[in-house]
């Protein structure tokens, strides 16, 4: 049996990035993962060569990366630097654009294929002493004993640790068995993403419209002719709409567009996600905690997943940093009720305030499109307003 002082169950952004916080803080740490180990990817510029999943990375979660040491590690080259965000109804007159120079800000974000950032990850967790990383060992059981979680994968190998922690995604089994109560919906929506070439420039700007069947994102890559899609769509014109062929769906794409945005000219290979909302009622547990999507999953619509994710695993491993300092060990209850606390007061107020976009941009309701509308203009002329929105978003 392993016995290191924290067992990670996920190799995803998350695990790898809590691995290396807390590796650098002396701690010994496993991660294991069910997938096998990703193979250093193809950059390639080719419009098949770049990956379906891509991320909004804030100000905030870049400059955590780069204490990590992760940031240097991602090709420049590759990662799409956004200034500008137009967000418009489809279904009305109203719009809003945001600038970084509007908040003083050099950029807003970065966008970043999902796999080149995990990459990076695996980079810096790999070469941290006191860190290891097992693939293809999924966890297929656990129990509670006076030591810890025991944790089994398979045949044979077994780890026990004071402190476990979930970071095995949205459909996280540690929740699951340690039957940690969780309040989810389906948004009766699946998303399609994938790469989209221009007819135009990106122009640096994410372009997001609100439509009658979800929201639709375009996500500014490397390429100043090449965008990321985000279509989130309901589950009956979903099912058409994936169905297309690839020139049908450029069509359908460019009328749901509209005058609004570039116009798409070809796309790549799609693949579609359901989309469900969850949240654990509470994050820990005796010798266990949650992170990123294992404790919180919301609607893609703002990007703001795996910065929520980074933002609970930044503050988990200074919190466990400070408890030892403090002679406190991984399982102290008062470390990682601490935890909890930040944590969950940020990620509800960020549910929230996407559940209420969501639903108000998803009523067909005149008078919600009238007030939409009004609202979205009224913004966009107050500077304060935007300044306001735009440190959300900056975060
Ligand atoms: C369509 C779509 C678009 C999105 N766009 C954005 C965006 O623009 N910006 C943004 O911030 N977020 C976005 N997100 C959300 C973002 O992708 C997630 O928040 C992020 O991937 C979660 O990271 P994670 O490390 O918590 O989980 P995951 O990436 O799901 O990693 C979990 C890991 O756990 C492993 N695992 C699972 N079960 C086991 C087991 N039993 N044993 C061992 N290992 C296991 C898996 O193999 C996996 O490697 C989007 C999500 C969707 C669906």
């Amino acid at each position: 049996m392993t016995h290191p002082d924290i067992l990670i169950v996920g190799a995803g952004v998350a695990g790898l990035s809590l691995a290396t916080a807390l590796g650098r803080e002396g701690f010994r740490v496993t991660v294991i993962d069910g997938a096998k180990r990703p193979l250093p990817p193809t950059a390639d510029r080719a419009i098949a060569d770049w990956d379906l999943r891509v991320s909004a990375l804030t100000p905030v979660s870049i400059a955590f990366l780069e204490r990590l040491g992760a940031w240097s590690a991602i090709p420049a080259r590759r990662t799409g630097c956004y200034t500008g965000m137009k967000v418009w109804d489809g279904h009305g007159s109203g719009r809003i654009g945001f600038d970084a120079s509007e908040v003083n800000a050099p950029y807003l974000g970065h966008i970043v294929e999902n796999r080149l950032t995990l990459q990076a990850l695996l980079q810096c967790a790999e070469t941290c002493p006191g860190v290891e990383v097992l693939w293809e060992c999924a966890m297929d059981d656990m129990t509670h004993t006076d030591s810890g979680w025991e944790i089994r994968c398979g045949e044979g190998s077994t780890f026990c640790a004071p402190l476990t922690v979930g970071a095995d995604g949205a459909r996280s089994r540690v929740r699951e068995w340690a039957a940690m109560p969780t309040r989810q919906w389906s948004y009766e929506q699946s998303a399609i993403v994938g790469t989209v070439a221009l007819a135009s420039r990106h122009q640096d700007t994410c372009w997001q419209a609100f439509l009658d069947s979800g929201p639709l994102a375009l996500l500014p890559l490397a390429d100043e002719d090449k965008v990321a899609i985000v279509w989130s769509l309901d589950e009956a014109q979903h099912e058409r709409i994936a169905a297309l062929s690839d020139e049908a769906f450029v069509s359908a794409l460019n009328r749901a567009l509209g005058h609004d945005a570039p116009q798409a000219l070809a796309v790549g290979p799609r693949a579609s996600f359901p989309l469900r909302q969850s949240h654990a009622v509470d994050y820990i547990d005796e010798g266990l905690v949650l992170v990123a999507d294992a404790a919180h999953s919301i609607h893609p619509l703002a990007g703001q997943g795996i910065n929520l994710g980074l933002s609970d695993v930044r503050v988990l491993a200074e919190e466990l940093a400070a408890g030892k300092a403090k002679g406190l060990g991984v399982d102290s209850p008062v470390v990682l009720k601490r935890y909890q606390r930040q944590r969950k007061t940020e990620n509800l107020a960020m549910m929230a305030a996407m559940e209420g976009f969501k639903r108000g941009f998803g009523s067909r309701n005149p008078l919600t499109v009238i007030a939409r509308n009004i609202g979205l203009g009224l913004v966009d002329q107050q500077a304060w307003m935007k300044r306001w929105f735009m440190g959300q978003a900056l975060s």
